[in-house]
């Protein structure tokens, strides 16, 4: 890899090494600004590179940092992949649009959600209907606001942790938390009461670049979901889509269809079923006139306990401690970590299979031939 995987956060590079690339390419690239800054002082803001004919109706679409912290991933892939442009082609009528970074304060700030304390992939829902319950949240919600990082109040909390895990297992008790919850705005996976920032300005970049398109292959990037240095091709959706069975039919064995929902069953994959509000689904009803196939790949790391206390802890530091001293930069690297694995072998693997994906997806779009378009 030219670039490689970072060892350390930082948002200024990996924009620079994305603007970089994409001027490498031949890109056009657009940015939107985003209001606050970076722990650096830094601007913060989404690129997106849309390289080829402008009119292109065919287009490769790849969204990385949705989860922010999952975005040094997703970022140095888009790199990557980008600078090859420079040394060949794109088959004819066929665009890639690559949005860089649609959670700009969560990257920079080392979070996986966003600067309202919200999981972007549970706020892609319908503000003006109910919001989805979770009742059963309310049992574990005080879990995640004790006041001590290691004291009398974690001790108690850490019991409350541990007495759920034993009467109902990980699974479970992942699949309660992990469904997300819209009542409380210092709890964890919460999904907001509004559309965020970044919500609007993907619902925008999507009416402004793709509302023409035929057909499109997007990809959201993440980590830290299924089992360590297994990348995992996935399809996340509330019910089958017309452009699904040509996605099953490209990938084959290779790709995972997960339907989501209030009563799905458990997951194995690490990705939560019963959660919804996903990117995958706001780009689906976006885009009702494409033929899009709407792909996550997720590229496992650690196990669920050590990815859920490396959460908590990183939660507790953005409710009460300070993200700039000793212990705030070891929870915040800890987490860093947890998301972009600190092993060469692990970034090989992520690199070789996103690409993998990448190029199966630019070889298909021009082949592809939906009812509709004929
Ligand atoms: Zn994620």
């Amino acid at each position: 890899m030219k670039y490689g995987f970072p060892d350390q956060p930082g948002f200024d590079r990996q924009r620079t090494q994305f603007l970089h690339a994409a001027d490498a390419a031949g890109a056009t690239v657009t940015s939107y600004p985003h209001p606050l800054k970076g722990p650096a002082g830094e601007s913060l803001a989404t690129d997106v590179a849309w390289l080829g004919e402008p009119d292109a109706r065919r287009v490769l679409v790849a969204i990385s940092g949705t989860h922010g912290v999952e975005g040094y991933y997703g970022s140095t892939c888009q790199s990557e992949w980008l600078d090859g442009f420079s040394a060949r082609d794109l088959p004819d009528g066929v665009a890639v649009m690559m949005v860089h970074l649609i959670n700009p304060w969560g990257t920079a700030w080392v979070r996986r959600v966003n600067e309202d304390n919200v999981d972007l992939n549970r706020n892609y829902v319908d503000f003006e209907a109910a919001l989805p319950p979770n009742p059963r949240y309310e049992t574990i919600h005080e879990i995640y606001t004790c006041r001590d990082f290691d004291g009398p109040q974690r001790r108690h909390a850490d019991a409350l942790l541990t007495a759920q895990i034993e009467s109902i297992g990980w699974a479970e008790y992942h699949a309660i938390v992990g469904a997300g919850q819209y009542v409380h705005p210092d709890g964890l996976f919460y999904g907001g009461t509004q559309a965020t920032w970044s919500n609007r300005t993907l619902r925008s970049i999507a009416a402004r670049f793709l509302l023409p398109t035929q057909v499109a292959i997007a990809f959201d990037l993440h980590t830290g979901a299924g089992a360590y240095g297994h990348p995992m091709l996935m399809a996340i959706a509330q019910t089958r889509y017309a452009a699904l069975a040509d996605a099953e039919a490209l990938y084959g064995a290779w790709l995972y269809t997960l339907l989501t929902g209030a009563d799905a069953a458990i997951s194995d994959t690490g990705v939560v079923a019963r959660a919804t509000g996903y990117t995958s689904q706001a780009l689906l009803d976006a885009l009702p006139d494409t033929h899009l196939m709407q792909l996550v790949i997720e590229c496992g790391t650690y196990a669920e306990a050590p990815m859920h206390t490396a959460l908590r802890d990183d939660h507790w530091l953005h409710l009460y401690g300070d993200p700039g001293d000793a212990l705030g930069k070891q929870i915040s690297q800890t987490l860093f970590n947890s998301f972009m694995p600190a092993d060469e072998d692990w970034g090989e693997i992520a690199w070789q299979r996103t690409r993998q994906a990448w190029e199966r997806a630019l070889k298909a779009l021009p082949e592809i031939r939906p009812a509709a378009v004929g």
